[in-house]
């Protein structure tokens, strides 16, 4: 038996068959050519295939991950339509009188070096999304089939890494598990790994490949992130009864369904759950959640290859309040820049995209985005019980103007005779330092705060969320974080304001308790970690 050690981003247990996954790398040779307009022609068809293949992967993945990770293969579609790649794909033909898969070969190479030399993240991470598109691209001109394809047996999944598409494309019902040698916690794999409940281990490195043989049985523990190879008798039993654990937890918990989010000692606390589209509101039923807690607005603005008309928005917000019957939704405004870029808002590239030109900043330059969806959130608000809440809040300025812009849009709505509910709550993210420390301002201001721990941990700790080398360095449990949440939840109560945590750290249960004790009044979290955290809260005394 070998042991290796990565990282587990779903916590689950396996224990099968290893699949080596293997792709169908088509074999790219120069070939002259003195037909290039055929060529071009052969380039235009691959692409269509493509795009066509693209779209049933999307549409897949909306299925399965659901439209924030499915996003990645939209991006795929406009990459494969990017006018600087297209016209190196020409040029080449052209000028070098050579075939498109060579053509297609040399771009992907130039490429993705050329993103992977740039000193943004995100940036960085399109190099994978390159080389993806262009092997799409190759196989679809040379008609080879798909990658490996899982069959018979379930199996163990081990590849060097995984593109997103490749992930997508495993069939759930065929894949017990996935290991990978290399690859990011943050990368779109592990996080498409974690939505769709598959045990996954990655970045067991180099060796973890070499020592494998196809049909080797391999145990994958998600939970520890150790592989074994070959595993003895004693450690296969070990990891049955782990998952015989798991199973069981998993109904114990669905048992937990309509009950109580309260302690052992009668404190209660509203569990919500976060979304980032309408399609989201299956898994926050079915997973009893109280309420929405952050509905990603912005997804609707991804989504769009325009600005989403008032209307549009009008439709969705009113669909999410309908479909939740009353309980509480709470609608983020617009919240891109950073790492959510959108082609038509024709934003200005910047140095420094995380403190940049992000969120309420670009609501408040453009009023008439921002006018626009209050409307549309107003307007929705007369079928539910609606709340909207304002991100990367810095100033007191800031709060008034959106106050100032709601009562705007209020009055707007009465001259009209439109329907809405005035009582409609107003709220901000609490996600930069600056608006904790300055917590007992805003509070008098507004009806509730959020903390959003994703960014507050970025600015608190100066580390870009989307840099996997930054990992070692970003302690999610940092006093400092810690003492930015208890004083804006100080602050809030002494002004009648509730406070919520709406980032990944809702969910970490060994920081529940702290929480509870904090006085927080609601925890967010993706919707499968709602029952886990009911059970949390259940086991805790705070006496
Ligand atoms: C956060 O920053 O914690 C948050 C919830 O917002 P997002 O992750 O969308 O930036
Ligand atoms: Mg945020």
């Amino acid at each position: 038996m070998a042991v290796f050690n990565g990282k587990g981003v779903y916590g689950a247990v396996a224990v099968g068959k290893a699949l080596i996954f293997k792709r169908q790398a088509a074999e790219v040779r120069r070939v002259s050519v003195s037909d290039t307009d055929a060529e071009l022609e052969r380039i235009e068809k691959a692409k269509e295939t493509a795009v066509e293949q693209l779209t049933a992967i999307h549409e897949k993945a909306l299925k399965e991950v659901g439209e924030t990770n499915a996003e990645i293969f939209e991006i795929h579609i406009m990459m494969l339509d990017d006018d600087d790649y297209n016209d190196s794909i020409r040029s080449i033909i052209e000028t070098q009188k050579v075939n498109a898969e060579y053509a297609v070969a040399v771009t992907s190479d130039n490429f993705a070096e050329m993103f992977a030399s740039m000193d943004d993240a995100y940036m960085q991470a399109r190099s994978a999304d390159v080389k993806d598109i262009s092997n799409r691209l190759i196989a679809c001109l040379s008609q080879s089939g798909e990658d490996t394809a899982v069959s018979g047996d379930k199996m163990i999944v081990c590849a060097d890494d995984l593109a997103p598409s490749e992930t997508v494309c495993l069939d759930k019902d065929k894949v017990l598990a996935f290991v990978t040698a290399f690859g990011s916690s943050n990368s779109h794999t592990a996080i498409l790994a974690r939505n769709m409940n598959i045990p996954a281990v990655i970045g067991a490195g180099r060796k973890f490949l070499d020592a494998l043989k196809d049909g080797c049985i391999v145990g994958v523990d998600g939970h520890t992130g150790e592989i074994f190879v070959d595993p003895d008798e004693e450690t296969i039993r070990r990891l049955e009864q782990k998952q015989a654990d798991d199973i069981k937890k998993k109904q114990l918990l669905q048992e937990l369904k309509g009950k109580d989010n309260v302690t052992l000692d009668g404190t209660r606390v509203n569990i919500f759950a976060n979304i980032g589209g309408v399609g989201g509101i299956g898994a926050v039923l079915a997973n009893d959640a109280g309420g929405i807690g952050l509905f990603r607005s912005e997804f609707l603005y991804l989504e769009s290859e325009d600005y989403p008309t008032e209307e549009q928005q009008f439709q969705a917000y009113k669909k999410v309040l309908e479909s939740m019957a009353g309980k509480k939704v709470v609608i983020r405004t617009l919240d891109i820049g950073a790492d959510k870029q959108i082609g038509y808002f024709d934003l200005d590239k910047e140095d420094n995209p995380a403190l940049g030109f992000r969120a309420i900043r670009i609501c408040l330059t453009r009023p008439e985005i921002f006018r626009t969806q209050l409307r549309a959130l107003y307007r929705a608000s007369a079928f539910g019980d609606l709340a909207i809440m304002f991100p990367m809040i810095t100033s007191v300025s800031e709060v008034q103007k959106c106050l100032d812009m709601c009562e705007q849009v209020r009055n707007e709505l009465k001259e009209e005779g439109i329907r809405f509910n005035e009582e409609t709550e107003l709220g901000i993210m609490i996600e930069t330092p600056a608006a904790a420390v300055i917590s007992d301002k805003l509070a008098p201001m507004v009806d509730f705060f959020s903390v959003g721990t994703n960014d507050l941990t970025q600015y608190t700790l100066a580390c870009d969320r989307q840099n996997a080398k930054l990992e070692p360095f970003v302690d999610t449990h940092h006093e400092a974080i810690l003492r930015l949440i208890e004083m804006s939840a100080k602050n809030a109560h002494a002004n009648n304001a509730w406070i919520g945590i709406c980032g990944e750290l809702a969910a970490d249960l060994t920081l529940t308790e702290e929480f509870l004790k904090m006085g927080i009044d609601e925890l967010s979290v993706s919707p499968p970690f709602v029952l886990p955290l009911r059970e949390k809260v259940r086991s805790i005394s705070l006496k």
